[in-house]
């Protein structure tokens, strides 16, 4: 069906659909049953196979695979048994499946949110407006658009009011093309000449419109546009990227380590196979298995933890860079405050103001605000539970409910001047013109708006000056002020042009609605200053409005100044960018300011979040570091502009969600502190011994044991580990800080050096010293000892890099997963060491009593050692705290 070629009448005929209350609940729902949901074919998810073939391309991998074919090789020649390669590949598919096991799970929770970020749409269902799923619509649903939306499946218009509709994505044709719902085309056209319909995944530029639903997923023009729409995330991000040149060059170590020892132990005439043995040996303990998989898990729990908050992460880069944000510029109505407004003043000239309360609208006053009310979008709809609820902007609906609580009934004065057309409001020019038949014929031309950019006519000094003060009264009050003009005309414009029309404007009066701060917004103010993190209030509204609210949230001292966008754009990029820094609220901007501003910070090497929620808005997401939309009151297309969607449009979240980002560079620092501890000791003890001339330490299946199971099993705990506190005290993230600064370099040598030094202890006394107890001095006991005291080390040491607090500080409650594990892991590490036959199998044997209490004394060391290096740190930390606070509370008050 061509539903281009017929009448709206045929078209819903055809569709079995009425316009007034589109389909019936049920019908809808029976229709998504019949004809599956409106969403295009998704790419096939990664099979399990390839995902295990893909863990073959990873150098770890491959080092062990190497090391298990060399074990086999070995095995063969000597002939004592296939025991250890069986092992090895054990461990190696063990390392595996929870490397793909882990990895699924990752993706699938990415995936569920993915699908709570899904688009959504207003359809008619049953008489009520109801937002949905995009990916629920069925043909013959009647759509309704309005600027800023995507179309959600290809429609024939049924009404349209100026409305363009860009539909580039389809043609290619970069200008939006105007629609017209009652063009009735007889032929076969190309798609970009339909101009009676609307095409799935185009954007709304202006205007808007019903229609009726005639296609879905693929079956629109979009779907059939095969493997255009296949763009799923990986999740690799920048950081993860910088994360693999660290495992690379821990690799490169190795190889070198390796050959070093290989080459060394052959000169002083070792046998070839012993020393390949121990060069493998030393692969195996350079590799830190586990890390990528740590630090995938860590950036999931991130986005998880942050979609808990009320945060969605679009794009996935966004949580590193949420870390290290320095400024957040945020719109004011909506984020930091309330975004419920209610009418409190009203005033007409000649009379004084009056404060409106819900009974008391009477006189002047009240006709006032039905014209206010005339000229508005808000509209009363069932709730589709028998009741009723305001929809439409919070500006209009305040002015609705007032009317409605006066005991007016809504639609009467609407019956009796039917409107007639419309300049709808944008951001940029700050009012609007609604144009209303008269009864007794002409026209009557209402205009509501920022005072100061209505056109009214020209009066006398002490008038208009009478005005300004009454209207700066309000916005001094924290009020924002909406004005209204009036003018009756006899006829139209010919050019339809409605603008033409504002101007020699009647004044009528003015009212101020107050939108509270949000509770929250002050304390989420301070907790970012404290942070290092500059907030950047950005409004339309009035300067004087904006000072008001910006003092009662802590953002600017008494003396604070103000910028309005008129002053912005007499300034030059270069004015702007030394002077950023003075500027707290920008008031009167429009949504084309803001890139400026975003730029002006950037050029000052700051990372700058942005807030927005209209069309306009998304250049200046798309050229913050982290774009945020608006989740309640943002466009679609603001949205998809934006890296991270507030759900509950509030300030307060981005912060949380800062402090998450934080929280996941931290964990991926820990996680590095904690893996390479382990590794490097693992590195230089096997070396050490070997040029001691003491024998191998650690065998291949010890050392891939304890890298698996001690390291890997608590280590993937660390990634739902959250910092304490003082994370939300220190400086942002720098953008190219490396994982290692902030003395971690210097941590990691010391604990690498007690790790050492413990293990080769303990290898030395197994291996020479005669305890009591025991069996008597022997390689096998050496390395049982040393296999012991390594890995009971590295499970204690999680819990040295969790805080830079002493162990005994941290709560362990809010981990304790992490506990579990680690306790699980020493005891069957022992029960390996104790029941003989197992312990046999991976090379160890039975220690007498003195032996385990070496092992379990020496094992504490490195984490007295830490905690020795954390008292000292501390108190020259605790130091620079105070300083670093009393600056900032000195910034506060400035
Ligand atoms: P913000 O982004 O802070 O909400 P806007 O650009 O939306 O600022 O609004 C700026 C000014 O435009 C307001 O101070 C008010 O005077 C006027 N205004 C806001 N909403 C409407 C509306 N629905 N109709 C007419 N004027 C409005
Ligand atoms: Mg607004």
């Amino acid at each position: 069906m061509k539903y281009w070629n017929v009448s709206v009448e045929k078209a819903l005929e055809e569709l079995d659909t009425r316009v007034k209350e589109g389909l019936s609940v049920q019908e809808a729902r029976r229709r998504l049953d019949e004809h599956g949901a409106n969403a295009y074919q998704q790419a096939k998810p990664e099979s399990v196979a390839s995902m295990v073939l893909r863990q073959f391309k990873d150098v770890a991998n491959i080092i062990l695979l190497v090391a298990a074919a060399l074990s086999l090789a070995l095995a063969v020649r000597e002939g004592h048994g296939y025991l250890e390669p069986l092992v090895i590949f054990a461990i190696i598919v063990l390392n595996m499946t929870l490397a793909v096991t882990q990895e699924r799970g990752a993706e699938r929770a990415l995936e569920a949110l993915q699908n709570l970020n899904s688009p959504s749409c207003l359809v008619l269902r049953g008489g009520a407006r109801l937002e949905i799923d995009t990916a629920d619509v069925v043909c013959g649903d009647v759509l309704l658009l309005k600027t800023g939306d995507f179309v959600a499946a290809d429609a024939r218009l049924v009404e349209a009011i100026g409305l363009s509709v860009d539909e580039s994505s389809l043609t290619g044709e970069s200008e939006p093309v105007e629609k017209d719902a009652s063009v009735l085309i007889e032929d076969d056209v190309p798609i970009g000449d339909r101009l009676n319909m609307v095409f799935s995944g185009c954007l709304v530029t202006a205007g808007n419109a019903k229609a009726v639903i005639c296609a879905t997923g693929m079956q629109t023009e979009m779907g059939k546009i095969a493997g255009y729409l296949n763009n799923t995330q990986k999740l690799q991000t920048p950081l993860q990227r910088r994360l693999n040149r660290v495992s690379r060059t821990l690799s490169a170590i190795a190889a070198a380590a390796a050959a070093a020892l290989l080459a060394g132990g052959l000169r002083q005439g070792e046998e070839f196979w012993a020393m390949v043995l121990a060069a493998v040996s030393l692969g195996v303990a350079a590799v830190p298995e586990t890390l990528q998989l740590i630090v995938t898990l860590t950036l999931t729990q991130g986005i998880k933890n942050m979609a808990g908050k009320r945060a969605l992460i679009r794009k996935l880069p966004a949580v590193e860079t949420l870390g290290s944000t320095s400024v957040i510029c945020s719109d004011k109505t909506g984020t930091l405050t309330q975004n419920c407004m209610s009418v409190q003043r009203a005033w007409v000239s000649g009379s004084a103001p009056v404060a409106v309360s819900e009974e008391a609208v009477a006189g002047p006053v009240c006709e006032l605000i039905h014209k206010l009310s005339l000229a508005s979008n808000a509209t009363l709809e069932p709730d589709g539970e028998g009741g009723e609820r305001i929809v439409g902007d919070a500006t209009e609906s305040a002015i609705l409910r007032l009317l409605l609580s006066s005991g007016e009934a809504c639609g009467q004065l609407e019956e009796r001047m039917p409107r007639v057309g419309e300049v709808p409001f944008s951001s940029a020019r700050k009012m609007m013109t609604s144009v209303h038949a008269l009864p007794e014929g002409g026209y009557l031309v209402l205009t509501k708006g920022a005072f100061d950019r209505i056109p009214f006519a020209a009066v006398d000094e002490a008038t208009l000056a009478e005005r300004r003060a009454m209207h700066d009264a309000f916005a001094g009050d924290a009020l924002r002020v909406i004005a209204l003009g009036s003018r009756r005309v006899e006829g139209l414009p010919q050019s339809g042009n409605l603008e033409e029309l504002e101007g020699d404007l009647t004044f009528e009066g003015i009212i101020g609605l107050i939108d509270p701060p949000r509770p929250e917004a002050a304390k989420a103010i301070q907790t970012a200053r404290r942070a290092g993190i500059r907030t950047v209030m950005i409004t339309g509204d009035h300067a004087a409005t904006a000072a008001a609210i910006a003092r009662q949230i802590g953002l600017i001292g008494d003396g604070g100044t103000v910028i309005t966008g008129r002053q912005l754009q007499a300034m030059s990029d270069e004015e702007l960018v030394d002077n950023v820094r003075d500027y707290s609220v920008y008031a009167r901007v429009s949504p084309e300011d803001k890139i400026r501003i975003v730029e002006a910070w950037q050029e000052r090497g700051e990372v700058v979040a942005m807030t927005g929620d209209g069309v306009n808005d998304a250049p200046a997401l798309k050229a913050a570091d982290v774009g945020v939309a608006m989740g309640q009151a943002g466009t679609e297309v603001a949205k998809a502009a934006a890296d991270m969607v507030l759900i509950d449009d509030n300030f307060a979240t981005i912060v949380e969600a800062v402090r998450e980002g934080r929280n996941v560079f931290s964990n991926i620092k820990r996680t590095i502190y904690f893996l390479l501890v382990c590794n490097l000791s693992e590195i230089v003890v096997m070396l050490g011994a070997q040029l001691a001339g003491w024998g191998m330490p650690l065998t291949p299946v010890m050392l891939l044991l304890i890298n698996v199971l001690g390291d890997g099993v608590p280590g993937l705990r660390l990634a739902q580990d959250v910092s304490d506190g003082r994370i939300m005290g220190r400086k942002p993230i720098g953008r190219q800080e490396s994982f290692f600064a902030g003395g971690l370099v210097r941590v990691i040598a010391q604990q690498t050096l007690a790790f050492t030094v413990v293990s080769m202890l303990a290898f030395w006394l197994g291996a020479f010293v005669w305890l009591p107890g025991g069996a008597g001095p022997s390689l096998l006991v050496g390395r049982t000892m040393c296999f012991l005291v390594v890995a009971f080390t590295s499970v204690l040491h999680i819990f040295t890099v969790r805080s830079r607090a002493s162990v005994f500080k941290r709560t362990v409650r809010d981990n304790l997963p992490l506990v579990w594990s680690a306790v699980g892991i020493i005891a069957v590490l022992s029960v390996l060491a104790l029941v003989a036959p197992l312990g046999a199998i991976f090379g160890l044997v039975p220690l007498g009593p003195a032996s385990w209490a070496c092992v379990f004394g020496l094992s504490l060391v490195p984490t007295l050692v830490a905690e020795v290096v954390k008292l000292w740190d501390n108190r020259s930390e605790s130091e620079h705290y105070r300083r670093l606070l009393l600056r900032h509370r000195n910034v506060g008050e400035e």
